[in-house]
């Protein structure tokens, strides 16, 4: 007879982190990494903003794979525009969404040409107007081009609000909030690209590297993994 499937336990959300160890967590990820920048490559708001669209659910070193050969075809919006979809697309079709990203690039540009002089607008309104850009490309491109202290919660940011405690919350809207309520405002432009690169190297979805993690003292996560167990040497 099949024996029916343990119950789930309900996924256990740590308690959030006092605000003292907010500071000391991100004091932790800063030591580390005292200059975090963004893994896109770009050159100005431009091309950063277009990257930031291409990389909606792709990986950053594929956008930048597509990004080498684009933008050295179309860096503007105008020479964007002149190459148009079809021509966009010899670029960035091995990018998932590549048929939606290159309709509103072409047309993300000519708008900027229309209504914003060519330029980027350093305005969140704006920018949301924008096709393809929602409130998360407009927080990275307010915080990394324009440096804005914005909170851009991604994948990895959701993740670690909740499981840290750092900024607990059922949509990434509410941790946005909890972490633009709760992170100091001295860390707060930076703290986007530490608690990001943190959670894509150490702090995984899968099984976060507790055993090596630098902010591991001030981190709420009740069921921290211990360091893998150590290979005794071959004998020879
Ligand atoms: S201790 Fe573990 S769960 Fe906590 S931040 Fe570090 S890697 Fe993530």
């Amino acid at each position: 007879m099949a024996v029916p499937p343990a119950p789930r336990r309900a996924a256990r959300r740590p308690p959030a982190m006092p605000r003292a160890d907010v500071r000391r967590f991100l004091e932790a990820l800063a030591r580390a990494n005292p200059d975090p920048r963004s893994e896109l490559t770009y050159a100005d708001p431009y091309t950063l903003l277009v990257a930031v669209v291409l990389s909606a659910q792709t990986t950053d070193a594929a956008v930048n794979r597509a990004t080498q050969t684009l933008f050295a075809e179309a860096a503007t919006p105008d020479a964007m525009v002149r190459l148009g979809e079809a021509g966009l697309a010899r670029h960035i079709r091995t990018l998932g969404l590549w048929q939606g990203k290159a309709r509103n690039l072409v047309e993300l540009s000519r708008r900027l040409l229309d209504q914003h002089a060519g330029a980027v607008p350093a305005d969140r309104e704006a920018l949301e107007a924008l096709p393809g850009v929602g409130r998360k490309t407009a927080n990275v491109v307010l915080n990394v081009a324009f440096g804005q202290p914005t909170m851009a919660v991604d994948t990895h940011i959701f993740r670690l609000g909740n499981r840290t405690g750092i900024a607990p919350g059922r949509t990434p809207r509410e941790v946005e909030e909890g972490l633009l309520r709760r992170v100091p405002p001295d860390l707060l432009r930076q703290a986007h690209h530490w608690l990001i690169l943190h959670g894509r190297y150490v702090c995984k979805a899968r099984l976060p590297e507790c055993w090596r993690c630098v902010a591991a003292a001030w981190c709420r996560f009740p069921a921290k993994t211990p360091a893998p167990p150590v290979k005794p040497p071959r004998r020879s």
